[in-house]
């Protein structure tokens, strides 16, 4: 899927193997342009982005 920040789709699937995610939140993605690290979840049917991590400050 598009990173929410930047638009890229080169996205990677983070695999947490925490057991801790709810049958409506998909597994934590992180963008490999920016850096963001994000979910979806669905709430009421409605998909809602969840910003885990902000992107990659430049140095
Ligand atoms: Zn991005």
């Amino acid at each position: 899927m598009k990173c929410p920040n930047c638009g890229n789709r080169t996205s990677l699937n983070l695999d947490m193997h925490s057991g801790g995610f709810s049958s409506d939140e998909s597994p934590l993605k992180e963008c490999g342009v920016c850096g963001l690290v994000w979910r979806v979840k669905t709430e009421a049917g409605e998909m809602k982005i969840d910003i885990i991590k902000p992107p990659d400050k430049k140095k």
